[in-house]
């Protein structure tokens, strides 16, 4: 039915782990904060003070998301992971996962004392070596909730559990995961959480990354300012009212309306697959089969059948995550898929 579907109406998108749309509720919230022509938020003013709350609005919706107590703006889940895993060089170890987004892995590039703990072909962390890893000597563990590729989650709560027990500080990419499953940072024991904006049908250009109590002691911590909040003291400049209002907004209508969201999104993804193996019986998902909003799979390369081109004349869809476009995945590498023999495509659902 979606391939006979496309071929009358063109093609469908599932790209939305790469980017989604900014829903109409968003977009409205945004416009009503350009008409209202607000101050700057750091103003003194009647109109920085308008701004100013529009902003406070924007944080308690993500702090009632997540049950995180500080809020720091970022231009997206990029800078947000940078500034999380920016750290005084003295300060200990720094944990993470082969299978990260390159926004981490290029932000310890940057470290000297880093350990990078392995997956398996599934996907999976070896908790057993990362368990070796979470001691005194450690300063911080970062790993993503939802892995953007392929779907495959980590066990959050254990990792937060043992970081907890070791005071050892504990960051999360969770722009995979947002909006999608409930996340709550006290139990999960996490003290730093990036999500993204254009993710989950917010603006481009707007991210976050919420604390805990000891994230912000130790992000205050590292600044070399000794006066001013959390934002003046760590990423200083104008924040951008409707972006945060936009982003408050598309946090607020994931959150919302998840649960249906999810359902509708298996749906979605059942359908597709069942119609894709009918067409490509040779298909393998290679992602996480539990995970609705992404499938990845794999399909054994054939001498002059170029199945992108093919795929591509009806869907838009990822060989892999957007920001590393052009080159292979890391994330596959690391679960010891073969590129060379195979086509991997990954289809991401949505609204
Ligand atoms: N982390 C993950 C897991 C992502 O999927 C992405 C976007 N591909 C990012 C970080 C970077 O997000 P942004 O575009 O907001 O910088």
């Amino acid at each position: 039915m979606l391939f006979i579907f496309c071929a009358l109406f063109g093609k469908v998108y599932l790209d939305n782990a790469a980017t989604t749309f900014c829903d109409e509720q968003v977009l409205w919230v945004m416009n009503q904060i350009y008409h209202r022509k607000l101050g700057n938020p750091y103003s003194n003013h009647c109109k920085g003070r308008e701004a100013r709350l529009e902003i406070a609005k924007a944080e308690e919706i993500l702090k009632s998301c997540t049950k995180g107590k500080y809020v720091l703006w970022t231009s997206g889940a990029t800078e947000a992971n940078v500034i999380a895993l920016q750290k005084p060089e003295e300060a200990g170890k720094t944990v993470t996962c082969v299978t990260e987004h390159k926004s981490i892995l290029t932000a310890v590039d940057r470290l000297r004392n880093v350990v990078f703990i392995d997956v398996d072909h599934y996907g999976h962390i070896d908790l057993d070596h990362l368990k070796t890893h979470i001691n005194r000597g450690t300063r911080l563990v970062s790993v993503m909730m939802v892995n953007n590729e392929t779907g495959v989650m980590h066990p959050i709560a254990k990792i937060g559990a043992l970081c907890h027990y070791h005071d050892v500080l504990f960051h999360v990419d969770a722009v995979a995961a947002f909006g999608k499953i409930d996340i709550d940072m006290e139990k999960l024991g996490i003290d730093m959480l990036t999500i993204s904006g254009h993710k989950i049908y917010g603006p481009h250009g707007v991210g976050a990354l919420v604390l805990s109590q000891k994230g912000y002691d130790a992000l205050m911590e590292a600044s070399s300012l000794q006066e001013g909040s959390l934002q003046e003291r760590i990423r200083p400049g104008t924040l951008p009212t409707a972006l945060c209002a936009g982003l408050g907004k598309a946090a607020e209508l994931v959150c919302q309306k998840r649960d249906i969201n999810f359902k509708q999104a298996q749906k979605q993804k059942e359908k597709f697959w069942k119609e894709f193996q009918e067409r490509f019986p040779n298909a393998v998902e290679i992602g996480n089969k539990d995970w609705p909003y992404i499938l990845n799979v794999r399909v054994p390369k054939e001498a002059k059948v170029n199945l992108p081109l093919i795929l591509s004349k009806e869907f838009v869809f990822s060989a892999g995550s957007a920001c590393s476009t052009g080159k292979p995945s890391h994330v596959l590498s690391a679960m010891g898929i073969d590129l060379k023999k195979n086509h991997v495509f990954r289809f991401s659902f949505g609204h």
